[in-house]
């Protein structure tokens, strides 16, 4: 069985760890809100791309019969692009291009959210421009077939007339219609996608106006968050439910051991509950036994007339016993040789009576004797064999010992004490005529019966 303190030590780290619980759910709480605003408001990353980085190319419409010339032109971080456009095509152009193939593998944009493009124009057109993003996508494109690549573009933007940033989601970008009338892509390959990006390149044609055109490209950045808002309330969600269920299973657990603990306790209060009652019977069974002899107390006959009814059913014949000059027997060969004649006394007495019957010490060296279903008669009989049997014993510190008897039957009319009395007065009866004799009250109307009889 478990102990009490086992009970406790075992307990005691579930308890604590339930009552860190409301600060784990509290810092957690506050680490949720953080973590929210956080990624909402910052957790900003953003990729350059710049001319440092990556290949830079500048075209221009020749190659497809035009007469526009481009060039490039590097200054600092700025990537200058001097396009003169030639209306001899319908749809002049230059366009500025970055590569960034490595390998079999472009740039994945997808966990970005815009793009910001800083730069400025100058000449005799508008700065509007058309932006390209090349994807290379798993099942469709093959890189030795341009044709292939998947355009995503936006056609129109501006940039700021004095020079500046220009803010560009990608959710403006829509997949080219010519590219789709010329590639037929099937429908999964027909939205936009920006996971592979092979080039980047901006078509400048300053508005189809003939002349000189500058476009100065300051930066091109890619932004986006550390953390996407999906992978954030995913991750939160996680570690909300790992907490709860992390509670729960401790809370289980304390609760299981609490379980445990008071069914040991019970158990163990049931134990000792057994043991006491055991020792308080014990004691109460020693408050009704002589511990000289081994009989019944005073008591002992009390608890008996009251628990058995049986004990006083008539007819019941009382013996009272007193061992004949017993002081002599002390006198002469000392009070323990008295005690021992006093505990054989009791057992040769108890060996000649029925189980039904009660012997008492009533006190020194007086005895009782309580006979249910005995009448008088039979009860002087069973005197005078107790007497005989006295007769028949060899005693210790070889002494002679005998005892007179005084016997009386209880009427029903009568309490108990009266035949005790009857029985005693039997018994200074025997002892004033001789002593190792047997008396016995023989009420008037029953030796009137025997008569009749
Ligand atoms: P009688 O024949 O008149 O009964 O004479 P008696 O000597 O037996 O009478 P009495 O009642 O005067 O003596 C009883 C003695 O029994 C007195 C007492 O010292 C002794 N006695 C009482 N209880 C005990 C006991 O527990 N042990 C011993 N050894 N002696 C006891
Ligand atoms: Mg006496
Ligand atoms: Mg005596």
């Amino acid at each position: 069985m478990m102990s009490a303190s086992t009970a406790e030590s075992s307990l005691q780290p579930l308890v604590q760890l339930l009552g860190y619980a409301r600060y784990v759910f509290g810092g957690l709480l506050v680490i949720t809100a953080i973590l929210l605003a956080w990624q909402h408001y910052g957790m900003e990353k953003v990729v350059e791309l710049s001319g440092d980085h990556f290949p830079v190319y500048v075209e221009d419409d020749r190659s497809g019969g035009g007469a526009s010339v481009g060039s490039l032109e590097r200054r600092g971080q700025d990537l200058i692009v001097h396009c003169h456009i030639s209306r001899k095509n319908e749809w002049p152009f230059c366009k500025l291009g970055f590569d960034f193939l490595k390998g079999a593998n472009g740039l994945d944009m997808s966990r970005f959210d815009y793009m910001t493009i800083e730069g400025r124009y100058t000449g005799p057109g508008t700065s509007r421009f058309g932006l390209v993003l090349a994807e290379a996508e798993d099942g469709l494109t093959r890189l030795d077939q341009w044709q292939t690549y998947k355009i995503n573009q936006i056609d129109a933007l501006d940039l700021p007339p004095a020079g500046g940033t220009l803010v560009v989601p990608f959710k403006w970008f829509g997949v080219a219609q010519w590219w789709k009338d010329m590639a037929k892509p099937t429908l999964e390959h027909a939205a936009v996608n920006v996971d592979n990006v092979v080039r980047a390149e901006m078509m400048i044609s300053g508005g189809g106006k003939e002349g000189e055109h500058v476009f100065t490209l300051h930066a091109m950045r890619l932004h986006g968050k550390l953390i996407s808002r999906d992978a954030m309330l995913l991750g939160l969600v996680a570690a909300w439910v790992l907490c709860a269920v992390g509670w729960l299973a401790i809370l289980t657990l304390s609760l299981r051991s609490q379980l445990r603990d008071s069914r040991a306790a019970v158990a163990l209060l049931r134990t000792v509950n057994k043991a006491l009652e055991l020792e308080a019977r014990d004691l109460a069974g020693q408050a009704h036994i002589d511990p000289l002899t081994g009989v019944l107390n005073r008591q002992g006959l009390r608890a008996a007339l009251m628990s058995t009814s049986s004990l006083l059913a008539d007819p019941m014949a009382v013996i009272f016993i007193d061992i004949d000059h017993f002081k002599s027997i002390n006198d002469t060969h000392g009070h323990d040789a008295g005690d021992d004649v006093l505990r054989k006394f009791a057992n040769v007495i108890a060996s000649g009576i029925r189980s039904s019957d009660r012997l008492v010490r009533w006190g020194g060296e007086e005895f009782l004797i309580v006979c249910p279903m005995t009448n008088v008669y039979q009860g002087r009989i069973l005197a005078e064999n107790l007497r005989h049997a006295l007769h028949q014993q060899t005693w210790p510190a070889g002494v002679q010992v005998t005892a007179s008897f005084g016997v009386a039957q209880h009427h029903e009319r009568d309490e108990v004490g009266v035949v005790i009395k009857y029985a005693d007065e039997e018994l200074y009866r025997a002892k004033q005529s001789g002593r190792d004799r047997v008396c016995a009250h023989i009420p008037a109307d029953m030796i009137a019966n025997a008569e009749a009889a």
